[in-house]
């Protein structure tokens, strides 16, 4: 059987990659690699007017990030068009599908009429040929859609991966419009051909879809296509239990990436929402695909928890090489206009890395911790009046005098410190907090020595004398 897995992703590019759909497309890629199968990615641009090529990079270049590695594709629909044409004549010739003729106002029309009888406001069938009926004549200057002839009776039914057993009857859907007046074909019927075509065994997507699988398994049905196995992962809830939007904060993988997030914590994060293997919270790409068998997604529509995902960010962070955290933060102090020589990115900078990554949750967290070592720092007002006294400038000036003349290295500058403490009776945070205030702007840091060792000694006697 394993062989024959192919999941797909099938994003539509008329913006970023939506943080729903890169769940699914981590579901669908996980369950690919975990049985040895294929990962494909389409891109589904029949929406002419709102596809563009931005979001096509966009969604590239977010899939690339997070390390979704496709194994074919990007497949895009509209290079396709000749294909669903052929499928579309064929169904027509077939009798499976057929024109239909009727114009907007006819079709609001029958609505209307249908729902002030208390009808469902379906397609009333006018252009569906029977045997025996007439058809209307065929108008002058109306294009036609073509509409698939949909089973007028029976149920549809499927055992979701997700959610189980779902059946829906053919009385709540009518005959879709498959192709437009264009000859573009709808999402229901290309999706269909597509995942024929690329011999897609399993679809993981969204549960906005559901309403949609019943036209597309009938589809599948009439043109004699094997169906792939359908999951639909429920909505991501905001915290406010409405579905994640972009009202209610950022909802694309770029917003994250950019915001200083590690996309292997993404990946988990993501992974975890919706799905779990045991009380695991924290896994990497590889275990996930290890354990990812299309068990165990969760039934009921998961919350968005910024807190948590900060969590899980922190403790990437923590475990990162500070190589990549400085390469990462050295790309966040350039948003901020502060440009690092390649050395300092090679060598000092991993160092403050490796320093600060501890409390750090973000990249941008941990930049502009980095920040007070290559920029100006203006000490917080209220710790400065808090912890800067004028009784303290005295042992100030003293230990800025030992820091003049010791060696660079954080054993010289603790014993210096130790110095001015044993002369002045003073204890450690007292003379501690207000040097942290001064040289880093926040008497919040690691220890003193190991913050003064990275800081250019220059920068410190300077930012020790202000006033
Ligand atoms: N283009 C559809 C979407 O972005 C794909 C749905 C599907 O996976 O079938 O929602």
């Amino acid at each position: 059987m394993t062989a024959k897995i192919r999941t797909r992703i099938a994003p539509s590019p008329t913006g970023f990659l939506h943080l729903g759909t890169a769940r699914t497309a981590l579901y669908s890629w996980a369950y690919a690699r975990h049985f040895g199968g294929k990962f494909v990615l389409r891109i589904e641009d029949t929406d002419v007017a709102r596809s563009t090529q931005d979001s096509v990079d966009q969604i590239l270049a977010s899939m690339r990030w997070l390390g979704l590695e496709y194994d074919e594709g990007p497949i895009y629909q509209m290079q396709r068009l000749d294909r669903y044409k052929e499928v579309l004549d064929q169904l027509i010739a077939q009798g499976k599908a057929y024109y239909c003729y009727s114009t907007p106002e006819e079709l609001d029309a029958v609505r209307e009429a249908k729902k002030a009888r208390g009808e469902k406001a379906l397609y009333d069938g006018c252009w569906r040929p029977a045997p025996g009926k007439t058809l209307p004549p065929i108008p002058d200057g109306v294009q036609p859609v073509i509409r698939f002839c949909n089973p007028p009776d029976g149920d549809v039914t499927w055992d979701d991966l997700v959610k189980g057993p779902i059946t829906i009857s053919n009385h709540e859907i009518d005959d879709l419009i498959i192709a437009r007046t264009d000859g573009i074909p709808t999402y229901n019927f290309a999706v269909v051909v597509d995942d024929w075509d690329m011999q897609i065994s399993h679809v993981f997507r969204g549960d906005e879809h559901i309403n949609n699988t019943p036209w597309q398994i009938n589809i599948f049905n009439a043109l004699g296509a094997p169906l792939p196995q359908f999951g639909h992962c429920p909505v991501i809830l905001g915290d406010d239990g409405q579905k994640l939007s972009k009202r209610r904060g950022a909802v694309s993988v770029t917003a994250y990436e950019e915001g200083g997030y590690l996309p292997e914590a993404m990946l988990n994060y993501l992974a975890r929402l919706g799905w779990s293997h045991g009380d695991e919270e924290l896994f990497s790409p590889a275990q996930l695909v290890d354990w990812f068998d299309g068990t165990h997604l969760n039934k009921s529509p998961a919350q968005w928890d910024p807190v948590k995902l900060l969590w899980v960010n922190s403790q990437y962070i923590k475990q990162a090489d500070n190589s990549r955290l400085a390469a990462l933060v050295a790309q966040q102090l350039g948003k901020l206009g502060i440009a690092l020589e390649n050395a300092v990115v090679g060598s000092h900078l991993p160092q403050v890395c490796a320093l600060f990554k501890d409390r750090s949750d973000t990249t941008v967290a941990l930049a502009a911790w980095a920040a007070k070592f290559y920029a100006e720092v203006t000490p917080d007002a209220t710790e400065l009046t808090q912890h800067v006294t004028p009784a303290i400038r005295p042992a100030l000036t003293h230990l800025a005098d030992k820091l003049t003349g010791c060696e660079w290295s954080r054993v010289a500058i603790a014993a210096a410190i130790k110095e001015v403490l044993a002369t002045t009776g003073m204890k450690m945070p007292q003379l501690a907090m207000p040097v942290r205030v001064l040289v880093m702007g926040t008497a919040q840091t690691p220890s003193l020595d190991a913050v003064l060792e990275l800081c250019d000694r220059e920068k410190v006697l300077a930012r020790l004398s202000r006033v």
